[in-house]
C-alpha cells in the first residue's frame, strides 16, 4: 500500500501506528503541488525574495498560488523582535505580527496574506504542547516525529485547504543544517513520501563565492552546503545559484555533477538592480517552465493570462529602468544602520519613484544628532523627509524640532504612525498654543497629553498584547487632500500597530488652529489622517497607520506618491523633467491622480472590527 492510501485509511491519533499525521478537513492528498525553498551555505540570500518571484511567475501562468514562510524561532510571532536585529516587523490585514519576508510576498504577488500564511517554531510547539495537555495524543509519548513535524505538514495542508491554491510555496527559514530548522526540512521530506510524484519540487538556493582574491567563483561551500540537504533525505530537483555575477557554464557544470542535478536544472541567480527585474531573470531562464513540468501542471497555465499580467509588469520594469530624475527624501528614525528595519518604507518610495519616472535617494537622518542650531544644516540636501514608525524616547525630541523646521520651511512631509504623533505634539505646542503639549509615551506628566494611550488599551496588560493591530477601515473626508490622493474613496483600509493614539479632548483645539484630520475611524474618535490646507504648506501629511505596508509596484501607496511629486516639485523649481512631466500625465489619464488602485478595500481579509 502507498504512503497516501496508508495515509487515508487511519485515524488521526492512532497511538497504533507510525503513520500518526493530522490532516485537516476536506484536505485531498496529492491535489495540491508545493514548491519548497531551502537555503544552504548561508543566511542573507534572499529566500524568500526568491521564492515569491518565482510564485509571482506561476501566478502570471494563470495558477493560483499561496505562500508561507516557517520560520525556526520561538517566538510566536514577530511582534516583540527588534526590527535592528531581525528586520521590521510586519503587519498583515488580520493583525498578524510577521517577518519581513511577508511583505516581499504580498508586494510580489500583489496578494493579501493572512496568519496562516507564516507560523514559527513558537507556534507549532504551541499547539502540540496543548494538544498533549488535552490528552490528543491517547497516552503516546509525543515525539519530533511523527508529532511535531505532523503538525507542520498539518499547516501547510490547512493553508492548501484555506486557499484551494494550485501551488503552495513553502519558504524554510534559516539555512540548512542549523539545529533549529532541522525538523521543518525532515518534515518536507515525509510530506513528498505522503503525497507523491510530481507533488513536491524541492529548490535550494545556494551561494557561490567569488573571493577577490582569485578573481573566480568557487562552488565547494555550495556544494557541501547541499550534500547537507541530500543527507538529511532531500534530493533538490533545482539548485538556484546566487552569486555576484552570472554564474559560469563550469561552476554549474560542477553543480550538476556534484548534487546529481541536471545541468539545465541548474541556474544562475546573480545580483540584480533591483527585486522587481528578478521575474524576468527567472522567465528568461525558465525556471517557471521546469517548475510547472516538474508538478506536472502544465495543462493548468494560461497563457492569455501570462501576456497580459507580464504585460503590465513589463511596463514597470520600464520604469524603473527609465525614471532616472534623482529626488532625495530624508528618512529619520533611530534604526538608521539597518535599511531592512524601514524595509516597506524603501520599497513604497520605490513604487511611487517608478509612478512618477523618478529615482528616489534616500538619505538616513540620525535624529539624536538633531538639534535647532543644526536642523537646517541637516536636511540641507533632502527635498522630502519622512518620520517614519518608531517607539520611545530616544531620538524623539530631534524628530519634532526636525518637523517643526519643515513645516516652516513649505519642505513636504510624510509623517507615519510616530511621525503622525509628533506632527500633532509640534502643532499643539508651536501652533495651536498648548505649551507643554507632549505624548504620554515620553512624558506621562506632561501638562497637555495631546499623544495618549488608547482607553481600551489601558486596560490591556502584557508585551506583544496591547497594541492596536491590523487592518482597519478608515472614513476619508470629502473635499481634502487625502480624499483626492486615494480617488475620492470615502473609506479606504491601512494598516495599524500602535498604542497611542490622538487625545480625543484636543481634536477641536487642533482644527481650531488649522490641523486637518482628514482621516479617522468610521466608529470611534480615532484620528487616522491629517494634513495643512495646501496653501499653508505644499504637502504635511500624516498618518497614524502604516500606508507602506500596502503599497504596492503597480499600485503605489498615494500618500508616498503625494509626498514624493511634492518633494519633485521642490527639487526641480524651474520645472519638472520631461519623464515626470509624461508620468504625471500618464497618471492622470489612467486616472490614477495621485491615488492608486490601491484601494485598501482589495483583496479584503475577514475584517477585524475598527
Ligand atoms: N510608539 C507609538 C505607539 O505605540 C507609535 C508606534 C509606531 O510608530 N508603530 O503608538
Amino acid at each position: 500500500m502507498d504512503a497516501g492510501k496508508l495515509l487515508a485509511s487511519i485515524s488521526d491519533a492512532s497511538a497504533e501506528t507510525e503513520f500518526y499525521t493530522p490532516m485537516p478537513h476536506g484536505y485531498v492528498l496529492g491535489k495540491t503541488k508545493f514548491v519548497i525553498v531551502f537555503g544552504t551555505v548561508m543566511s542573507g540570500l534572499g529566500k524568500g525574495i526568491f521564492s515569491s518571484c518565482l510564485a509571482r511567475c506561476l501566478k502570471d501562468k494563470g495558477l493560483s498560488v499561496a505562500p508561507i514562510k516557517l520560520e525556526g524561532y520561538l517566538n510566536v510571532d514577530a511582534g516583540t523582535l527588534n526590527p535592528y536585529r531581525h528586520g521590521e516587523v510586519f503587519v498583515l490585514d488580520d493583525g498578524m505580527e510577521t517577518d519581513m519576508d511577508l511583505g516581499t510576498y504580498e508586494r510580489m504577488l500583489d496578494q493579501d496574506l493572512t496568519r496562516a500564511h507564516f507560523t514559527t517554531s513558537g507556534q507549532i510547539f504551541t499547539r502540540v504542547l496543548t494538544k498533549e495537555r488535552k490528552g490528543s495524543y491517547l497516552g503516546r509519548d509525543v515525539q519530533m516525529i511523527p508529532h511535531v513535524t505532523g503538525e507542520v505538514k498539518c499547516k501547510l495542508r490547512e493553508l492548501a485547504v484555506a486557499t484551494r491554491a494550485d501551488v503552495i510555496f513553502v519558504e524554510i527559514g534559516g539555512t540548512v543544517g542549523d539545529l533549529e530548522n532541522a525538523y521543518y526540512i525532515e518534515a518536507m521530506r515525509e510530506l513528498a513520501f505522503e503525497e507523491g510524484p510530481n507533488s513536491c519540487a524541492f529548490v535550494s538556493l545556494t551561494y557561490i563565492l567569488e573571493p577577490r582574491t582569485l578573481g573566480e567563483q568557487k562552488s565547494k561551500a555550495a556544494q557541501l552546503g547541499i550534500r547537507r540537504l541530500m543527507a538529511a533525505g532531500i534530493q533538490p530537483h533545482i539548485i538556484a545559484c546566487r552569486a555576484h555575477n552570472p554564474v559560469t557554464h563550469k561552476v554549474r557544470e560542477k553543480m550538476a555533477v556534484y548534487c546529481n542535478v541536471a545541468l539545465d536544472r541548474v541556474f544562475s541567480m546573480h545580483d540584480c538592480e533591483s527585486v522587481y527585474l528578478i521575474p524576468e531573470m527567472i522567465r528568461g531562464a525558465g525556471l517557471d517552465t521546469t517548475v510547472a513540468g516538474l508538478l506536472k501542471i502544465q495543462d493548468r497555465l494560461n497563457s492569455d493570462s501570462e501576456s497580459s499580467s507580464w504585460q503590465a509588469w513589463a511596463g514597470y520594469m520600464n520604469r524603473l529602468r527609465t525614471g532616472i530624475a534623482p529626488v532625495n527624501i530624508g528618512i529619520t528614525g533611530k534604526y538608521t544602520a539597518l535599511r531592512d528595519s524601514y524595509a516597506s518604507i524603501i520599497h513604497a518610495l520605490e513604487h511611487a519613484g517608478a509612478a512618477l519616472g523618478s529615482r528616489v535617494n534616500i538619505s538616513w537622518v540620525d535624529t539624536t544628532e538633531i538639534s535647532e542650531e543644526n536642523v537646517g544644516e541637516k536636511l540641507r540636501d533632502v527635498h522630502g523627509i519622512i518620520v517614519p514608525g518608531g517607539f520611545g524616547v530616544r531620538g524623539a525630541e530631534g524628530k519634532i524640532t526636525a518637523i517643526n523646521h519643515v513645516r516652516q520651511n513649505g519642505m513636504p512631509y510624510l509623517g507615519l504612525c510616530y511621525g503622525f504623533q509628533l506632527a500633532v505634539v509640534e502643532y499643539a505646542r508651536n501652533v495651536a498654543g498648548l505649551e507643554g503639549a507632549n505624548t504620554t509615551e515620553i512624558d506621562p506628566d506632561c501638562l497637555h497629553p495631546v499623544i495618549d494611550m488608547l482607553p481600551d488599551q489601558k486596560k490591556i496588560e502584557g508585551l506583544g498584547g496591547n497594541m492596536r493591530l491590523g487592518g482597519y477601515d478608515v472614513q476619508v473626508k470629502p473635499g481634502t487632500m487625502a480624499y483626492e490622493m486615494f480617488g475620492e474613496s470615502e473609506m479606504i483600509r491601512l494598516r495599524f500597530r500602535h498604542r497611542y493614539e490622538v487625545d480625543p479632548r484636543y481634536i477641536e483645539k487642533l482644527e481650531r488652529a488649522g490641523m486637518i484630520f482628514s482621516g479617522r475611524s468610521p466608529k470611534y474618535p480615532i484620528m487616522q489622517i491629517l494634513e495643512l490646507p495646501r496653501d499653508v504648506h505644499p504637502y504635511f501629511v500624516g498618518t497614524q497607520a502604516h500606508p507602506e505596508f500596502t503599497s504596492r509596484p503597480l499600485s503605489p501607496d498615494p500618500l508616498f506618491v503625494g509626498l514624493v511629486r511634492a518633494a519633485l516639485d521642490r527639487a526641480y523649481p524651474d520645472g519638472l523633467p520631461a519623464g515626470v512631466a509624461q508620468a504625471i500625465r500618464e497618471m492622470e489619464a489612467a486616472k490614477r491622480p495621485l491615488a492608486s488602485q490601491n484601494t485598501p478595500m482589495r483583496n479584503r481579509q475577514p475584517a477585524t472590527a475598527g
